[in-house]
């Protein structure tokens, strides 16, 4: 029996999260067996250049040794305690010093948790129960914004999801992305009583789609008029493409954020932060509920503090030179290839459409999804890992170098013949 053939006979799919199982691209997944730096290695020894990164959590490249000593140390002095630990204080004080709206934080294990937990707390803030999301942006699995929540979802082609009741998601209003006038049509109805907005300041979960000029300034202004609190969804974003994230990036303040992947580095943990007095209304301190056997991991933490360390402006600059070289590659390979296709790229995250432009869920579903699964084969077999599915976005390491990115652009060029 193969590997895949044992999954499926005992995990669902044969994977611990539906993205992995290549739905989208066709085909079986390979397993990875271990990564070093830009690469991944699957159990039959073959290497990949990987520019799915754990789906984003990792930045450094694989088993960074600054990582893996940070680990291997903490784990020495026990896995986890529940009592708190010097690690958490000392990453929170990190993630306040780079991002200027947030005054505190709480560390959880999850994206998904660190979403469900702000949108609990923006309602029992505000004492409203509407929230907005918009369409393609995806925030993890909580119940309440599983709808029209793209990536994943797109990929399978659900509406939303089983299991989720249609009370649950009553105070959800779903708008589309880069559309103002939604925005405020819906205010205008429902004003009162929406506690807050999401956005994926970026939008990399319907592909990459970036923000249109002025845009996050536009959610800004109607939030703060009708008191509702926006919320940054960074876990992609945050610390990936700048040192303070998008917001750092656009110059733009939310009242919450949201972290994820590389806060963690590598390893399960996320955090939802803000200013102090929405965030005092959390337990102990205030009356909405949150707790986590795990949070705030002594491992995680540990990777987490190693990772930020080593984000510094030079970083930074470093991934957004990568992913500029591998956008403009990929542009001109497509170029000269004929085949019409849209490289977005918004500071160190790369996207690829094939087809027209792409500015929300509706034009990301227009684009020819059966031609990058052709496309994702293609690099696959020759040993480059793309995210599997047109609804994702690549990112490069710190480990990438322009040679590798050379290397994927040639790789590209070969596929590109035959599309
Ligand atoms: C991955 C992701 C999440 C969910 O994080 P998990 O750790 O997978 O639960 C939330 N929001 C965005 C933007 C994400 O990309």
């Amino acid at each position: 029996m193969s590997l895949f053939e044992r999954a499926e006979a005992r995990i669902p799919g044969g994977v611990n999260s539906p993205v992995r199982a290549f739905g989208s691209v066709g085909g079986q997944p390979f397993f990875t067996a271990r990564a070093r730096g830009a690469y991944l290695y699957d159990t039959d020894n073959k290497r990949y250049t990987d520019y799915v990164q754990s789906w984003g959590a990792v930045i450094l490249g694989h088993a960074h040794p600054a990582a893996v000593d940070a680990i291997q140390q903490a784990a020495s002095l026990g896995t986890s305690y529940g009592t708190p630990t010097e690690g958490e204080v000392e990453l929170a004080e990190l993630i306040c010093g780079r991002v200027r709206s947030i005054e505190k934080v709480r560390l959880v294990s999850s994206g998904t948790e660190a979403a469900m937990t702000a949108v609990r707390l923006a309602r029992g803030a505000t004492g409203r129960s509407k929230v907005i999301k918009l369409a393609g942006c995806y925030h993890g699995h909580l119940d309440s914004l599983l709808v029209a929540a793209g990536s994943g979802l797109a990929t399978l082609g659900l509406p939303g999801s089983a299991g989720i009741t249609e009370g649950t998601v009553a105070d959800t209003i779903a708008c589309p992305y880069n559309d103002v006038l939604a925005i405020e049509e819906a205010f205008a109805l429902h004003g009162s009583d929406i506690a807050a907005l999401l956005v994926e300041p970026i939008a990399a979960n319907m592909g990459l789609v970036p923000p249109q000029d002025g845009y996050l300034e536009a959610l800004r202004a109607i939030c703060s008029r009708h008191g509702a609190l926006l919320i940054f969804d960074e876990v992609i974003t945050g610390f990936r493409v700048a040192r303070a994230g998008a917001q750092g990036l656009f110059g733009i303040v939310p009242d919450l954020t949201i972290f994820g992947k590389v806060v963690g580095g590598g390893l399960p943990l996320a955090g939802l932060g803000g200013r102090a007095d929405i965030m005092d209304h959390l337990a102990p301190l205030g009356s909405v509920y949150q707790a986590g056997t795990l949070s705030g991991n002594p491992l995680a933490t540990a990777a987490g503090i190693a990772t930020l360390k080593l984000l510094d402006d030079s970083a930074y600059e470093r991934l957004v030179d990568l992913a500029t070289h591998l956008a403009e590659g990929l542009s001109d390979v497509f170029v000269n290839a004929g085949v019409q296709a849209n490289v977005t790229r918004s500071a160190t995250l790369v996207g690829v459409f094939f087809g027209g432009a792409v500015s929300d869920y509706e034009s990301a579903k227009q684009a020819d999804h059966a031609r990058y699964a052709k496309f994702f084969h293609g690099l696959l077999e020759r040993g480059v890992f793309f995210a599997p599915s047109g609804y994702e976005t690549l990112f490069c390491g710190l480990a990438h170098t322009h040679e590798v990115i050379e290397e994927t652009i040639a790789a590209a060029a070969a596929t590109a013949a035959n599309l």
